[in-house]
C-alpha cells in the first residue's frame, strides 16, 4: 500500500495535524506536522516539514466566527498540494472516548459515528470536537476513508479491580467506571520501549505522560494494568489547569457554600485549577520554572509530590517496579521536574544520573539504580498513522 495519510487531533480551539507517507508495511513517515490554533479568537495555521522548515503559515483576519469546517476544508486543499504526488488514502482521527465497545481503531461509517455521539456525555469537553472534525472531513470529502483511534483503548484490558468504582453496580453497568486516557501516547511509548530495551519492556514500568494534561500508566509486559486518569481526564495527577484527584466532598461544598452550578464547578476544576490555580501565575511549566514567585515553587512542589504519591499507588498495583519512563512536554524537557520526581522515588531504589539528566540522554538513571529511568519522546500522531494505515489497508484488501 502506498499513499499519504492525514492525522487529526481536534480540540475546542485547536486542530493538530500531520501528514505521513505510507510505503508498503514500513512505519509511516511524517513529512509535515502542524497546528491550527486560536479557533474562535484569532485563528493561526502553521505547518512545518520534517526538518522544521515552515511550509505554510496563515492567519485568518476576522476569523473569530469561522468553524472547524472552514479550517478543515482549507487544510484538505493544502494537504492535496503537499503530498508529493501521492494520493491521500485516509484520515486517522484521535477520538478521546471509545467507551466499553470501541477498544481498537475502527473505520468510521454512519453507525460508528452515531455510537460515538452517544459517548459524548462521558467526555463532554473533548469528544464533540473530534466528532465535529470527522463530520467536517466527511462533508468535504465523502469518499475519503476515516479511522477513529481511541485514547481509552490501550487501557481496555485492565483487570476489573482497576476499573471499578465502589459505587452501586447499576452505575457500573451504565458505564460509570474508570477508563483511562493518553492511551495513544502510552501505546507509542510501550512500542518504543520494546525496541529500545526489550527486557525492561517485558517488566513492570510506570510511564509518566507529563504535558498540559498529565497521567501515569502502570504497564506490565507492555500492557496497561492501571492508570491515574479515570472516568474523565480530570482524575489523578495535578495538571496545567486541572486539579486531578480531589475529595468529591469539595464539589458539594462548592455547590452549597459558593452556590456554584455544575458548569461552574466543571470550569473551576478543568480550567482554573492545577498549576495555574495553585501558582496564580501560569499553567505552563516553563513559565513556573522561570518565575521567582514563591507560589510558583509551591505549585511545582505539589506537582512532583503528586506524581510520587500516585507512583506509589501504581507500584502497589504492579507489585514492584523495574522502570520509569518520562514523556510529553514536561517529561521530555523539564530536567528539574524529572530530578525532583526521581529524588522523591529514591525509596524505590531510583538513583538519578544528574549529568545524563541534564544532557537529556535516553537513560537518566545510574547503572547501580535498581529502577531504570528513561526518557522517550512520545508521538501520538505516529501511533494514529500506524493504526489508520492498518485499518485503511485491511479495508482495501
Ligand atoms: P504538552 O502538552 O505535551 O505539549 O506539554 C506542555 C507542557 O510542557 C507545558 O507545561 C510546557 O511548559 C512544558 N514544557 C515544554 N518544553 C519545556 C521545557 N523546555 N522545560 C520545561 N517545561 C517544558
Amino acid at each position: 500500500m502506498a499513499g499519504a495519510l492525514l492525522t487529526l487531533n481536534a480540540g475546542s480551539s485547536s486542530i493538530k495535524f500531520a501528514i505521513f507517507q505510507v510505503e508498503g508495511s514500513g512505519d509511516p513517515q511524517a513529512v509535515a506536522r502542524g497546528k491550527i490554533e486560536g479557533i474562535g479568537t484569532a485563528p493561526h495555521l502553521i505547518a512545518r516539514a520534517a526538518n522544521g522548515a515552515v511550509l505554510t503559515e496563515k492567519r485568518w483576519e476576522d476569523g473569530a466566527d469561522l468553524s472547524h469546517e472552514a479550517f478543515l476544508g482549507d487544510l484538505l486543499d493544502w494537504v492535496d498540494t503537499h503530498v508529493d504526488g501521492d494520493r491521500l488514502i485516509g484520515v486517522g482521527n484521535r477520538v478521546v472516548h471509545g467507551g466499553r465497545d470501541f477498544f481498537a481503531p475502527v473505520a468510521i461509517d454512519d453507525t460508528v459515528l452515531d455510537r460515538l455521539d452517544a459517548l459524548c456525555p462521558l467526555a463532554p469537553l473533548h469528544q464533540p470536537h473530534s466528532l465535529h472534525a470527522i463530520r467536517a472531513v466527511r462533508a468535504a470529502r465523502p469518499s475519503l476513508r476515516q479511522v477513529a483511534c481511541f485514547d481509552t483503548a490501550f487501557h481496555h484490558e485492565q483487570p476489573a479491580v482497576a476499573t471499578r468504582f465502589a459505587l452501586p453496580r447499576a452505575l457500573e453497568e451504565e458505564g460509570v467506571r474508570r477508563y483511562g486516557f493518553h492511551g495513544l501516547s502510552y501505546e507509542y511509548v510501550a512500542g518504543r520501549l520494546a525496541e529500545l530495551d526489550p527486557p525492561l519492556a517485558a517488566g513492570r514500568v510506570i510511564a509518566a505522560h507529563l504535558g498540559n494534561g498529565a497521567s501515569l500508566c502502570a504497564m506490565h509486559g507492555g500492557r496497561s494494568i492501571d492508570t491515574t486518569m479515570g472516568f474523565t481526564a480530570l482524575d489523578g495527577l495535578m495538571m496545567g489547569t486541572r486539579c486531578g484527584t480531589i475529595d468529591p466532598g469539595v464539589i458539594f461544598y462548592l455547590m452549597r457554600q459558593h452556590g456554584l452550578s455544575a458548569d461552574a464547578v466543571e470550569h473551576l476544576l478543568y480550567d482554573r485549577s492545577g498549576l495555574l490555580g495553585v501558582s496564580g501565575v501560569s499553567s505552563d511549566m516553563r513559565a513556573l520554572l522561570d518565575s521567582d514567585d514563591p507560589r510558583s515553587a509551591e505549585a511545582i512542589d505539589l506537582f512532583t509530590y503528586r506524581i510520587a504519591r500516585e507512583s506509589g499507588a501504581l507500584v502497589a498495583s504492579l507489585g514492584g517496579v523495574d522502570g520509569v519512563v518520562f514523556t510529553a512536554g514536561i517529561g521530555e524537557n523539564a530536567t528539574e521536574v524529572r530530578a525532583r520526581v526521581c529524588a522523591r522515588l529514591g525509596w524505590l531504589g531510583v538513583v538519578l544520573d544528574e549529568q545524563a539528566n541534564e544532557r537529556g540522554e535516553p537513560v537518566i538513571s545510574t547503572p547501580e539504580s535498581r529502577v531504570t529511568v528513561r526518557v522517550i519522546p512520545t508521538d501520538e500522531e505516529a501511533m494514529i498513522a500506524i493504526h489508520a494505515r492498518d485499518v485503511v489497508g485491511s479495508a482495501a484488501r
